[in-house]
This record gives C-alpha cells, sequence and structure tokens, in this order.
C-alpha cells in the first residue's frame, strides 16, 4: 500500500501567533483523532524551526528551497539549513514559484536533487496552465515537466519523491479538476514512471492532487485509485477545514 497524504501549503500567510495557534490545533487534532494518512504542512521558513520543535505529530516542510549548496545566493534557503534545522522535506517546483519566479524544469530538477542529497523528502510539483489545458497538450506538458526534473534521478532516489499534479486553473480558483480528470492524469503520470522506472517502484509512489480541494470534494478525488490524497492551500488554512480533508481519508 503506498502512503496516502494530506499536505497543507500556507504560501506567505499566517503571522507568527496566527501560525502558532494553527500548528497547535492541528497537533490536537491528530491526537485526538489519529489519522488513517500522513498529515504535514509546508510553512513560511520562518516558522519552521519553531515549528519542528514543537511539534512531531506530522510532518513540517518548507514550501522552496534553493537548488544551490551555498554562497553567494541573497535571500536563498539551503538544503542544509533546512536539515540543520530538521525540517522534513521541502515542496518544490510549486505553479507560483514557477509563475512569478519564472523557475525551470531544470532548476526544480536541481532543487529536488539537493533535497534528497540532504535527507529532505520532496514534494515534486507539475501540472499545466489553463491554454495548455484547452489546447489538449496536458499531457505533454506534465511528461516534459516530470522527465526533466525527475528523470536524472536514480531509482533509489525517486522513491522517495512525492508528486503533486496540481492544474494551475485550479488553484485557488475554486475550480477543482474533476475527479476522473485527476484520475486520467495521475494515472498517466504513473504510466511515465513506470515506462522508466518499472511498474513496481510506479506503483509504490505517492501523487497528490492539487487544487481547490475542500471537504465538499476531498473524498471523491482522494478516492480514485491513482490519487494518493492531496496538497491543499486554502484549506489549510483553518483547523475546520483541514481536518475535515484529514478526516475523509477516515471515511474511505
Ligand atoms: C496549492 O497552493 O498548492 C493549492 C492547491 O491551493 P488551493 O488548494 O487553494 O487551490
Amino acid at each position: 500500500m503506498r502512503k496516502k497524504i494530506v499536505a497543507g501549503n500556507w504560501k506567505m500567510n499566517k503571522t507568527r501567533s496566527e501560525a502558532k495557534k494553527l500548528l497547535a490545533e492541528i497537533d490536537s487534532y491528530i491526537q485526538s483523532h489519529p489519522p488513517k494518512c500522513e498529515v504535514l504542512v509546508g510553512i513560511p521558513f520562518v516558522y519552521l524551526e519553531n515549528a519542528k520543535a514543537n511539534h512531531k505529530n506530522f510532518g513540517i516542510y518548507s514550501e522552496d528551497i534553493s537548488e544551490h549548496k551555498s554562497g553567494a545566493y541573497t535571500g536563498e534557503i539551503s538544503a542544509e539549513m533546512l536539515t540543520s534545522i530538521e525540517a522534513d522535506g521541502a515542496i518544490i517546483g510549486h505553479s507560483e514559484r514557477r509563475q512569478y519566479h519564472h523557475e525551470t524544469d531544470e532548476q526544480i530538477g536541481a532543487k529536488v536533487k539537493i533535497a534528497l542529497d540532504n535527507g529532505l523528502n520532496p514534494i515534486f510539483c507539475n501540472g499545466e496552465v489553463l491554454e495548455e489545458r484547452k489546447a489538449g497538450k496536458h499531457f505533454d506538458v506534465v511528461k516534459k515537466q516530470t522527465e526533466t526534473a525527475l528523470f536524472g534521478l536514480t531509482a533509489d532516489e525517486i522513491k522517495k519523491v512525492v508528486i503533486a499534479y496540481e492544474p494551475v486553473w485550479a488553484i485557488g480558483t475554486g475550480e477543482t479538476a474533476t475527479p476522473e480528470q485527476a484520475q486520467e492524469i495521475h494515472a498517466f503520470i504513473r504510466s511515465l514512471i513506470a515506462e522508466k522506472y518499472g511498474k513496481d517502484l510506479a506503483d509504490s509512489l505517492s501523487i497528490l492532487y492539487g487544487g481547490s480541494v475542500k471537504p465538499s470534494n476531498a473524498k471523491e478525488i482522494f478516492s480514485k485509485p491513482d490519487v494518493d490524497g492531496g496538497l491543499i492551500g486554502g484549506a489549510a488554512l483553518n483547523i475546520a477545514d483541514f481536518s475535515a480533508l484529514i478526516d475523509a481519508y477516515a471515511e474511505i
């Protein structure tokens, strides 16, 4: 059985006291309702060290990582730094990083590799924009993103990667891919991995769906055979919604 995961992505939200409160709420919810899935949150860099020191019941991830080891890269945060504060992993290649910071598939691949080299678990994001979906190019886009960023990895390395398919047109828009659309492309991504690394490895890889997942649609999406959970933005920002998403797995 591959890992089922409910992952939050806070993006650039929450002050220190708000972050502390939500982390404590997640922790106490998990303790009183042991989840049937792995739970993790990607949070702003400035809160990582305290979060990790105070919360051991769920994963604490950064929302990005530098592709460089160290040196003159003002404002960047390295994999070594994240390991030194015991962060569990990093969200890498989110569409907002691709869109606003012009990250390329090659850079994203380098970030995944340096995360792995430093013992961090990478969540690699891919997904097409609306024009690409409308033009029927989504399979090609996701194939190129995945192959360029991941296919230089060895089998032992790629085993540790979690993929998050996030159609850009569904992120923060309220518009969600249908469960059938999610299943179709998740199965496609798994088939790409199978062609390159073999079926057993592909079957063991968790592929999350992201894009306006909320309590009302989570169960239906998470029930699809190639969907192994979600990467959640808006609905990860309050305990009522986030706990309901964790609970979706209790019902599947
Ligand atoms: C995300 O940020 O990865 C995301 C999927 O956001 P939302 O759930 O708000 O669409």
